[in-house]
């Protein structure tokens, strides 16, 4: 090998040379590049997970603002002091509106505070006296769970539950703010003196249960939300919510089987 045939091949390895070190710069530039971007993925899909939650809450609202905006469509009940007024999720109560006669009716309560959820309206209180003193001479001693509640107080419970169940859920066992009977004070939610099964599904399986439909309508309360009428009263039944109408009306619908809202379909509001 002459000396210039060496010159080349050393000049020819140096340029091997050269290309592998900046090729393995570059390899080495890429790999750091890609790292943080590896790296990122689980925060990316750690927002994405976050999302979810907003994206339920969006849901809500807009099916919120939507229920809100159906609040116009509403009729605004023009009678809220009658003792029949219809109250459901058509027709309202005027807004802040209270009843003037609340009192505290001298039953057995699953609590002890003179509360607000302990009220009723002067005649309903009176009514479930009576009611209270017959279940206790037929050994099925009751006990209020619930009465009268405020605008602020439903307001706040159905907020609670939309935000634990969706406003879906929800709607099936609670009213929207003007639209619960509890806001009338002419509605109770009612148990066995011991308690339990309060506004619950395992009460209809107490004899307690069966009492009361069998005699609420004696002292002018009705069940208001009966088993196999939920498409009428928008209500899952409730065999605990009793509803305060006077005997006249509370006998007729005993009798034909029906519910409120039936009942004002045969006999116009206007009568
Ligand atoms: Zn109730």
């Amino acid at each position: 090998m002459n000396r210039k045939r060496k010159k080349t091949v050393k000049k020819r390895m140096i340029l091997w040379l050269s290309m592998i070190a900046l090729l393995s710069i570059t390899v080495y530039f890429i790999s750091e590049i890609s790292k943080p971007v590896q790296e990122s993925l689980p925060n990316t899909q750690e927002p994405e997970q976050e999302d979810y939650e907003p994206k339920q809450d969006e849901k809500n609202r807009n099916i919120q603002s939507e229920f809100e905006n159906n609040v116009n469509e509403r009729t605004v009940v023009a009678n809220p002091e009658a003792k029949a007024v219809l109250v459901n999720p058509q027709n309202m109560l005027p807004d802040r509106y209270v009843p003037d006669d609340l009192v505290y009716p001298n039953v057995r309560f699953t609590f002890e505070e003179k509360i607000e959820k302990r009220m009723m309206r002067a005649e309903a209180a009176e009514a479930l006296e009576k009611l209270f003193a017959a279940a206790d001479q037929d050994g099925l001693p009751l006990a209020g769970v619930s009465a009268y509640r405020s605008n602020e107080r439903q307001k706040q419970l159905f907020d609670d539950y939309v935000q634990k169940d969706g406003l879906e859920k929800a709607q099936t066992y609670s009213a929207y703010l003007g639209t619960s009977e509890h806001e009338t004070g002419l509605a109770i939610d009612v148990a066995g003196a011991d308690g339990s099964c309060a506004v619950s599904d395992c009460f209809d399986n107490k004899p307690e249960a069966k009492w009361l439909a069998d005699n609420a309508h004696r002292f002018g309360f009705i069940i208001r939300y009966p088993k196999g009428k939920e498409e009428i009263t928008g209500y899952k039944y409730e065999p605990w919510h009793l509803r305060y109408v006077g005997s006249d009306i509370a006998e007729e619908i005993q009798e034909r089987e029906i519910t409120l809202e039936e009942y004002y379909d045969a006999v116009p509001v206007s009568n």
